[in-house]
């Protein structure tokens, strides 16, 4: 049987090639290569698509998770609840900060914090007065439950700062029956144009948004070194500057994201209905369709129950087939942050979670058969693992 790679770019650029290379064309022309008029639109884009008023475009996410917590005036002194089963980057932005991360468990079916944990610490913590905000990730691509993140703001006083970098275009159906953005909620909340992401530049680029005017203004100053007026600095900020070209690349993408996203759920579905037709569902977990969110599939995450995982991805990949793991580790047992005291077995759900998730191959060009033969070798794998 063929190859299947985890995720692969060059499909996608074979389409919008001459896009792109026009919009380059273009804004080399222009001679404004930092900050310029792509920019400024890709960022009312993002805005848009949020459902707020204001974007700012950044280096990358990682500078947007840390621009915008300094924008919120979170410091030294201050915590953050946050996940411990995420990149590393959503925690770091807290330490970068002079900040504590507190790190909350996580739900074992959608891997996203778990809510009753962190209504927990806000309640119970010994200087709960000084957390200041929670950072919740829409891991994978799931978006996490935008009310209940709400009414937990206005219980306890926090900031909510959302990290949208795998969620982008995801939405949360409300009880009303409306539905609400990813990133709509927090104060700030952010993106990352990683390429591998669902919306991903040819390089790095991030973006806050926010729908608080002063909030996006603080963010724009502390890009440029803290700069309200050139060449004086009232505060110290960083050199962050999202860069022309990658807003010309990603002003074309942005045309096709409804159509990635609904061909990435379209390769979700195709899992699902093989690993029923299979039998496989003894075998492993899967996000199952949900109606009450949804889930733009930026990784597409599996549960190995029975058999090893790590046998299972030396099994895929000797047999050409791509896989991943998201995340071998945990935030809270990281030796980075040792000095935090955290304990293994302190959170049990995002432990096991490491040991036992799998990335699959997920993308919008991933073909029907290419999905077939990836279930057909679980298949094989689990039968002689009986
Ligand atoms: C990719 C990612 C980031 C960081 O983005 P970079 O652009 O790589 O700095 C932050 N948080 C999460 C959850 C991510 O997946």
């Amino acid at each position: 049987m063929r190859d299947v790679p985890l995720f692969d770019l060059t499909r996608q650029y074979e389409v919008i090639r001459e896009d792109v290379l026009e919009a380059i064309d273009e804004a080399i022309k222009s001679g404004k290569l930092i900050l310029g008029p792509k920019v400024k639109a890709f960022e009312q884009k993002m805005a848009e698509i949020s459902g707020v008023r204001y974007g700012v475009g950044v280096a990358n996410g990682s500078d947007a998770l840390y621009i915008a917590l300094k924008a919120l005036g979170i410091g030294e002194g201050d915590y953050v609840i946050t996940s411990p089963f995420t990149f590393f980057a959503t925690a770091s932005c807290i330490t970068r900060n002079g900040a504590t991360p507190i790190f909350a468990d996580i739900d074992p079916e959608t891997f996203n914090l778990d809510l009753d944990q962190v209504e927990e610490i806000l309640k119970t913590h010994k200087k709960s007065d000084r957390i200041k905000a929670i950072l919740p990730v829409h891991i994978f691509g799931q978006t996490m439950d935008l009310e209940r993140l709400a009414t937990l703001r206005e219980a306890y006083g926090v900031e909510i700062v959302e990290d949208c970098a795998q969620s982008v275009g995801s939405l949360w159906k409300m009880k009303n029956g409306k539905s609400t953005q990813s990133g709509s909620l927090g104060k700030a909340s952010t993106f990352s144009f990683f390429p591998t992401k669902n919306l991903g530049g040819y390089g790095d680029g991030g973006m806050i948004v926010s729908d608080d005017k002063e909030t996006a203004e603080h963010c724009a100053f502390l890009r440029k070194h803290g700069a309200r007026k050139k060449y004086f600095h009232d505060e110290i900020g960083i050199n962050s500057r999202f860069d022309e070209l990658q807003a010309a690349v990603l002003l074309v993408k942005f045309k096709y994201l409804e159509e990635y996203i609904t061909e990435r759920i379209r390769v979700a579905y195709r899992y699902d209905e093989l690993f029923r037709e299979k039998g496989l569902a003894e075998f492993l977990d899967y996000p199952s369709p949900v109606d009450d969110r949804t889930h733009v599939f930026h990784q597409y995450v599996i549960r190995v129950k029975k058999g090893s995982r790590d046998g299972l991805r030396a099994f895929l990949k000797d047999r050409g087939v791509g896989s991943s793991i998201y995340y071998p580790k945990p935030l809270h047992l990281q030796p980075c942050f040792d000095y935090l005291g955290y304990e293994k077995g302190e959170l049990p759900v995002a432990e096991k979670a490491c040991d036992e998730v799998l990335a699959l191959p997920v993308f919008p060009e991933l073909r029907g058969e290419e999905v077939e033969v990836v279930v057909e070798w679980l298949a094989e794998y689990f039968k002689s693992n009986r």
